[in-house]
């Protein structure tokens, strides 16, 4: 998509684990490309998606010679139509989100979160499951749970600040982690402390964030995190295509 001066992506993350596919937000789908108006309404003209089937995660999954039924769950960072206009194109699937995500989207919305989370109200309940803090600590970032029943090293970090109950999941996939942060931050320069974030993304940033305070203070504690000498950790987020590249580049796409 193209935020007005300002292209983004859609990171999504594919897991392929011993109990099938697992995918970390889901982008856009083909029901959003079928019918932008009813679905996305007047934002679309606001970040301008590309909607281009071959973009779709369902059809990347196809092109890997999966099937759409092969994705057993969606672990979603939060609730916002770019986050789960993907949802609907795997209809097998069990969607996973933290509680306070759900209450704020289905049981106690605010004005702001009523109008935001409309497209929330088509996921079916019957394949929504919740998650309410964990236990656990990760690099000092507490409420952390354990998603054993998906896959061992599959981990829920709760991060909110840009939604009520906005999280990240961190993945243990071998020879390092990696920590898809959603839209904790936008621009790849949160993660080196430059501030080098254009004006309009600031902007944007500011305007949808839940708790501005609370989101910079985890964008403080991810830019620590990115620090750590020997660090053995990849941060990515959901819209920067500087990180989405790096992560290609990585894997030898
Ligand atoms: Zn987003």
């Amino acid at each position: 998509m193209r935020f007005p001066t300002t292209p983004l992506v859609c990171h999504v993350l594919l897991l392929e684990t011993t109990g099938g596919l697992v995918l970390v937000d889901s982008g856009f789908g083909l029901g959003d490309i079928a019918d932008p108006a009813g679905r996305i309404g007047w934002f679309r003209r606001v970040i301008r998606p590309a909607f281009d089937p071959a973009e779709t995660a369902v059809r990347q999954i196809e092109g890997l010679g999966f099937r759409a039924a092969d994705v057993r769950h969606i672990l979603l960072s939060h609730f916002d139509y770019d986050h789960i206009g993907g949802v609907s194109d795997f209809p097998g699937a069990s969607i996973h989100v933290t509680s306070a995500e759900a209450f704020g989207a289905f049981q106690r919305p605010t004005f702001l979160e009523r109008r935001r989370y409309a497209n929330a109200q088509w996921i079916q309940e019957s394949t929504l499951v919740e998650h309410a803090p964990g236990g656990d600590t990760w690099h000092g970032f507490g409420g952390v749970r354990h998603l054993h029943d998906i896959a061992p090293g599959v981990l829920l970090v709760p991060l909110p600040g840009h939604s009520r109950g906005h999280t990240a999941y961190a993945i243990d996939i071998g020879e390092h982690w990696i920590l898809h942060a959603g839209d904790a931050f936008y621009h790849h320069s949160t993660l080196d402390g430059s501030g080098r974030t254009p004006l309009l993304l600031r902007l944007q940033e500011s305007i949808i964030t839940f708790d501005r305070r609370v989101m910079r203070n985890n964008q403080q504690r991810l830019l620590d995190l990115q620090q750590l000498p020997g660090s053995n950790l990849e941060i990515v987020n959901a819209h920067s295509p500087v990180l989405y590249q790096r992560s290609l580049r990585r894997v030898g796409g």
